[in-house]
């Protein structure tokens, strides 16, 4: 009996401590702000490599979302990533609100085929706007005689890392000359940020890259010490009457002043493209569009593969549908 009435007190004791403390925590709690500022949405923007154009060109998008930081409560950043193909499927899963594609993935994946045969039509998938174009561009070591894609059997050639839209561009191209990249040659699968190095270095022959002009890598390939050219890609209007979304493109070799070539290489190409998920809200690519669109002088300085964009161009070459964000703004500012 005695030692229940001890417990009992103890108890007593031990719960009246406990709510003293607790007074004490309250009284210690600091005040809630009268005026707190909100908290920003973060939305981020998957690129390429650092060593491609889409990095540069998410970089101006975030730059300018994030100069309206106190209108839109948006705080934008850029993700380095494997690509276009990494960034629609980052941007279907939710892991990133916003991913620059190219034009060719994009029908690809609305339609479920290449490398979407197997996950099916990616219907929620929503074009914001397209950007500048892009050209698959064949850089060649000179002391390895390849003038033209042709002369790539036998040697070791980056096709791209899966991930990017390059590689199936350089799939298509080798299989539109007939050469079995897994058969006729020493193909590679790494990431552009590597070609200058191991095409100067000897370790490869020559790389594809698809990706807008000028470009820091391709520049990086040709002031070497080992002499390069842009090689022919021959084959061009069978891969047009084959594939809907190629168009005839070329490489100004005047950018390049490293490389022997003279003049304008053809070659196909496609269009940069920035793409969102039916989830992200329609203020968010609104609030995107519209920072883009309405200081358009400072998107096209801020990299100079932007020089020639045009408000009408950059609503061009999109096969998802539009998200109802973007498409707001563009009729707000009558583009639609
Ligand atoms: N077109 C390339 C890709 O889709 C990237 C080019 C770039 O980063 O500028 O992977």
């Amino acid at each position: 009996m005695k030692r229940i009435c001890v417990l009992g007190v103890m108890c007593i004791f031990g719960l009246l401590l406990a709510a003293g403390c607790g007074k004490e925590d309250e009284a210690k709690a600091p005040e809630p702000k009268k005026h707190a500022v909100p908290q920003p949405t973060f939305i981020s923007i998957g690129t390429g490599s650092s060593a491609g154009n889409y990095y540069l060109a998410g970089k101006a998008i975030a730059e300018l979302v994030n100069r309206k930081i106190g209108t839109h409560n948006l705080r934008c950043s850029v993700e380095t990533t494997q690509g276009s193909v990494f960034n629609v499927n980052a941007v279907m899963a939710g892991d990133l609100q916003f991913g620059i594609v190219q034009s060719d993935r994009q029908w690809q994946a609305v339609k479920g085929k290449s490398e979407w045969k197997e996950k099916g039509p990616q219907d929620d998938l929503r074009a914001v706007f397209s950007i500048y174009p892009e050209s698959v561009t064949l850089v060649a070591a000179v002391d390895a005689g390849i003038k033209s894609i042709m002369d790539l059997k036998g040697k070791r050639v980056n096709i791209g890392n899966p991930g990017s839209g390059h590689r199936q561009n350089a799939i298509d191209a080798l299989e539109a000359v007939n050469i079995d990249y897994k058969t006729d040659m020493n193909a590679e699968s790494v990431q552009a940020t590597e070609s200058a190095n191991l095409l100067q270095d000897g370790r490869i022959d020559a790389f594809f890259f698809t990706v807008g002009h000028p470009n820091r890598a391709i520049r990086d390939a040709t002031v070497g010490n080992r002499k390069v050219r842009f090689a022919i890609i021959a084959g061009i209007d069978k891969l047009l009457v084959k594939y809907p979304y190629y168009t005839k493109s070329i490489v100004r070799s005047g950018l390049y002043p490293g490389a022997v070539n003279e003049g304008e290489i053809g070659t196909f190409g496609v269009k940069a493209t920035l793409v969102a998920s039916s989830q992200v809200s329609d203020t968010i690519a609104y609030a995107v569009t519209k920072e883009v669109f309405e200081n358009f002088a400072d998107f096209k300085s801020l990299n100079p593969t932007h020089a020639h964009l045009t408000k009408p161009g950059m609503l061009k070459g999109l096969s998802a549908t539009l998200h109802p964000g973007a498409l707001r703004y563009y009729k707000e500012a009558g583009l639609m």
